[in-house]
């Protein structure tokens, strides 16, 4: 018998602690190797005045143990309380969420019943940075960072779970026919890394079409990998699908520490009635047998919950044609649930896990992102954003070409990324917001210096300016966008 592994409990709020027994019940009965520390955050923890939920000594365990089970919480009404989620996921660099999203038809009703796919959703970058700006009266802006070793990393992990699961397909969703050098990276490393696992079938589809097919024909899909926003919506989608919303496990992967949940929230509604679905929860902590090295544990417990299942025991939310019996309650179902310890489904597909190596690797990825050479980075012209209200394009170019510095000359100027100098139609609507594009002459490289002078023209006639930023080429090839979605 190898020695117990230490993981971070919390019980949480509303339903948490009536689901968390019910878990650690199966999980004792199951013979899972674990020594759980149990910490307290949630609601009690932002009343006594942490803004996030969580108390100094909680990290203390998380940072010891790397592996957390955690029950919802609930988040007081009011402002001021920051996301528990978002708060650990950031500091602890939880870069994967991985949500398995099944149907369990007849059981569980669905117009999918052979849905089985995984959203690996990007956890860290993107639109999530929470770098917002007001820049005018009217414009608001929100910036979008994509990098190039979150991508390899998400995507990485992506191809390694399909791997590690025997999953056949890899399907990457981006926006790249429009945001051509954020999600365009994205995809070109996609592309990159497929080339490392030929066994796994690849596909990109513009989440426009990829989204609405994965609403029709979700049986299509096996492991989704997309930047933050798209799989924060699409993973709503996909487990919506299934029907069975409060069955569903999430995990949040980092190369230190990993979560492990389940994706519903506290339902206050039902707290202490001992009626909630435990479900959520143990499958969480069924992945997270499978990260700590315990698989086997792991495919006992989920192959007796899919007995449990069909068998038709089933608690209240579930309770239908298909269920045995008056609605079992939160500890009646667990213990079912160790009653089955042993028995595999014979109408729901059994998993297997006992050979599999880790499902998700605790060690880092096999390949750590590679260093590459730094490119050859040259300067050559600026975007100078200017607050401008009530003026026309015509009439702000002829101040900027008369107040532009040599070498610097104005090449353009577009409102919400449409050109409207030169050469602009006067239908377009503009606001007072305007991106002024200054280059060299030629494309030739300019200096920092060039620009300061520039701005300091603009700056001493009264222009409003914004923001600055700098256009630049790497190893010859352009690094900013031409505009208007070229
Ligand atoms: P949050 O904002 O925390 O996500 P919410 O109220 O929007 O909270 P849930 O707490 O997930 O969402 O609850 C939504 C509904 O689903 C509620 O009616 C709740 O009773 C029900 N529900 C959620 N989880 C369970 C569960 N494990 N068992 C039974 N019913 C549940």
């Amino acid at each position: 018998m190898s020695e117990l592994v230490p993981i971070t409990v919390a019980r949480g709020d509303g339903i948490g602690p009536e689901i968390m027994d019910a878990t650690l019940r199966v999980l004792q009965a199951a013979g899972a190797r674990i020594a759980p520390e149990f910490i307290e955050i949630g609601e009690q923890q932002y009343l006594a005045g942490h803004s996030s939920g969580i108390t100094p000594e909680a990290w203390d365990s998380l940072r010891r143990t790397r592996v957390f089970l955690k029950s919802p919480i609930t988040t007081p009404q009011g402002g001021g309380f920051k996301s528990l989620n978002v708060t650990i996921r950031k500091t602890l660099g939880l870069y994967a969420n991985v949500r398995p999203c099944v149907s369990y038809a007849p059981f569980v009703r669905t117009l999918h019943p052979k849905m089985n796919l995984v959203i690996v959703r990007e956890n860290e970058e993107d639109l999530y940075a929470g770098i917002e700006h007001r820049q005018t009266d009217e414009v608001f802006q929100c910036l979008k960072l994509i990098t190039r070793p979150g991508c390899e990393k998400i995507v990485r992990y992506a191809f390694e779970y399909a791997r590690r699961h025997g999953r056949r397909k890899v399907t990457c969703m981006t926006k790249d026919n429009i945001m051509k050098m954020t999600d365009g990276l994205f995809h070109r490393v996609f592309d990159e890394i497929a080339s490392d696992y030929p066994e796994i079938e690849t596909e990109h589809l513009i989440i426009d079409i990829g989204a609405a097919r994965l609403a029709t024909r979700p049986e299509r899909f096996d492991v989704i990998v997309t930047p933050n926003l798209y799989g924060d919506i699409l993973s709503d989608i996909a487990a919506e699908l299934t029907g069975s919303v409060g069955l569903a496990p999430s995990a949040n992967i980092g190369d230190h520490v990993a979560m492990f949940e389940a994706i519903h929230g506290s339902a206050p509604d039902i707290a202490g009635k001992g009626i909630a679905n435990p479900s959520g929860l143990l499958l969480a902590a069924v992945l997270m047998l499978v990260h700590i090295g315990q698989p086997a544990v792991a495919e006992t417990i989920h192959n007796a919950w899919l007995r449990t299942i069909e068998d038709g025991v089933h608690t209240a939310e579930l309770h239908g044609t298909l269920s045995i019996g008056r609605p079992f309650g939160s500890m009646d179902f667990a213990d079912a649930v160790i009653e089955r310890l042993g028995q595999r489904p014979e109408k729901l597909t059994p998993v297997q896990y006992g050979d599999a190596p880790a499902a998700v690797p605790r060690a880092p990825l096999p390949r750590a992102p590679q260093a590459r050479p730094r490119a050859a980075k040259a300067l050559v012209g600026v975007d100078v954003f200017v607050h401008a209200a009530g003026v026309s394009a015509d009439f702000l170019a002829g101040q900027l070409v008369a107040l532009a510095v040599p070498p610097l000359a104005l090449q353009m100027i577009t409102n919400r990324g449409v050109k409207v100098w030169p050469g602009g139609f006067p239908e377009t609507f503009c606001t007072d917001h305007w991106r002024c594009r200054f280059v060299g002459p030629d494309g030739s490289p300019i200096t920092h210096a060039d620009i300061l002078a520039l701005l300091q023209a603009l700056v001493a006639r009264g222009i409003d300016v914004i923001k600055t930023e700098n256009l630049c080429t790497f190893d010859g090839e352009r690094g900013y966008a031409l505009g208007q979605g070229q």
